[in-house]
């Protein structure tokens, strides 16, 4: 059996940061993923990309993988324009002084070079997937789908949604899926893409563009799920008509679709983040809507926060629910609000909401509407909404500031 201080069962984005940082403060970390990543393809995008905030970056330095990253491929952006009808609200980088407010990155490329930097560090187990978890006079035991056990005084669930961790811990969940998926394309466009993302609302759901390198960008069309079901029947020429009709024409033309896929959409939130010896982090302790693209992000803070908690754990163990509630109740109200603020934004657009509500629809979107004049017209509100979304804002742990935490000396719980 293998004894490490600790056992990160996925290894995701969340889950390959975790475990990178953990092994560089000094821990002993096995990390366990059950599929075996694709190579990094330079001709082709992947279809799923994420908005990486300034924090995110920050953690990607400290540990030593945002130049690989950016050797595979990165699309930064300076500016980020959302509006619905004519009320509309920009944010530039230059308004905080930074080069920009982020990068768009393929979540292939952040996984890839994670998980090189990870087979330096710690025992990367792939493919190999958990079956059970006991506890033990030292910790937890982990028995693999391939007969093997692990044993460990933390492990840390980065599984994903659906995660077997928690439901293996016990630890239940709010939430309830939306009535909207989103359809995802990389399309190839007339212009080269510029160095802006936008969010339109519509009546129907939102729409966004985001930039990628070269003359590519990704398409995120949210909708009803008969709607997004009928776009997965289009051929590719009637796909770009689609879009041609539907989506604004400021980056030009849409030339061909590269690619395209769907996603059902939901809300969910641990009820608790941590049980003696086991806490959750990214999506296997939250989901949220995409539209902000704030998923990853979260998941990531909630790594570095951990990852603080763990580090200056000290004498009192790094399993022990005492230590680990540090991390819960640094992460969980925080999450709660953005999960709050997501769903909000979400409702009110849909249209059996407004019927069901107090407020007319026009009462809904002259709200909306005033929300965003007011980010674009109220300075301080304009430069703490572009600080939030960047990760510079609010009690933010070592890492995000692209620190390493000191390193501890380990005590078992
Ligand atoms: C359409 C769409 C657009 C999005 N855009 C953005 C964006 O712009 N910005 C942003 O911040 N977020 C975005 N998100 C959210 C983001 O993709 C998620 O928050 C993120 O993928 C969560 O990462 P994770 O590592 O926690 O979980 P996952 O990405 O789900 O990774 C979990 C890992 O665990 C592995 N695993 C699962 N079960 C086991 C098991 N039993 N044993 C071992 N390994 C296991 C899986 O193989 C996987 O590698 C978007 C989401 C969607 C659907």
């Amino acid at each position: 059996m293998l004894t490490t201080d600790i056992i990160v069962i996925g290894g995701g984005m969340v889950g390959s940061l975790t475990a990178v940082a953990l092994a560089e403060c000094g821990f002993d970390v096995a990390l366990i993923e059950r599929t075996s990543p694709a190579a990094f393809a330079s001709e082709k995008h992947d279809l799923r990309v994420s908005a990486i905030s300034h924090a995110t970056q920050r953690m990607f330095e400290a540990v030593d993988v945002w130049s690989s990253m950016q050797a595979m491929r990165v699309c930064p952006y300076a500016r980020m324009r959302v509006w619905e009808g004519d009320a509309k609200t920009e944010f530039d980088s230059d308004s905080i002084g930074r080069p920009q407010l982020g990068h768009i990155v393929e979540n292939s490329v952040i996984q890839h070079a994670l998980l090189q930097r990870a087979k330096d560090l710690v025992h990367l187990i792939c493919p190999a997937s958990i079956e059970a978890l006991t506890p033990n006079s030292k910790g937890v035991t982990v028995r693999l789908d391939n007969g093997d056990e692990l044993s460990a005084s933390l492990v840390i669930a980065a599984d994903g949604a659906n995660s077997a961790v928690r439901r293996l811990a016990g630890i239940t969940t709010n939430g309830e899926p939306y009535d909207q998926h989103a359809f995802v394309a990389t399309v190839k466009t007339e212009l080269p893409q510029q160095d802006i993302t936008w969010q339109r609302f519509t009546a129907d759901g939102p729409q966004a563009f985001l930039p990628l390198t070269g003359n590519q960008a990704s398409l995120v069309w949210y909708q009803h799920a008969e709607f997004i079901a009928s776009l997965k029947t289009l051929s590719e020429t009637e796909l770009v008509t689609a879009f041609h009709e539907n989506f604004p024409q400021e980056l030009g033309q849409v030339l061909s679709v590269r690619g395209s896929g769907s996603f059902p959409l939901n809300w969910q939130h641990a009820v608790n983040y941590v049980k003696p010896g086991v806490a959750l982090v990214g999506d296997a302790a939250h989901s949220v809507h995409p539209l902000a693209g704030q998923g990853v992000n979260m998941g990531m803070l909630d790594a570095a926060a951990l990852v603080d908690v763990v580090a200056g754990a000290g004498r009192h163990g790094i399993g022990s629910l005492r230590v680990l509630r540090r991390y819960e109740r640094w992460r969980q109200g925080s999450n709660e609000i953005m999960i709050r603020l997501l769903h909000g934004i979400q409702r009110s657009f849909q249209p059996e909401a407004i019927e069901n509500g107090l407020l007319p629809q026009s009462a809904i979107e002259v709200a909306r509407r005033f929300a965003l004049n007011a980010a674009q017209h109220v300075g301080p509100l304009n430069k703490q909404c572009i600080k939030l979304a960047m990760g510079l804002a609010g009690d933010l742990p070592e890492l995000a500031h692209g620190r390493l935490p000191g390193k501890k000396q380990i005590v078992s719980a």
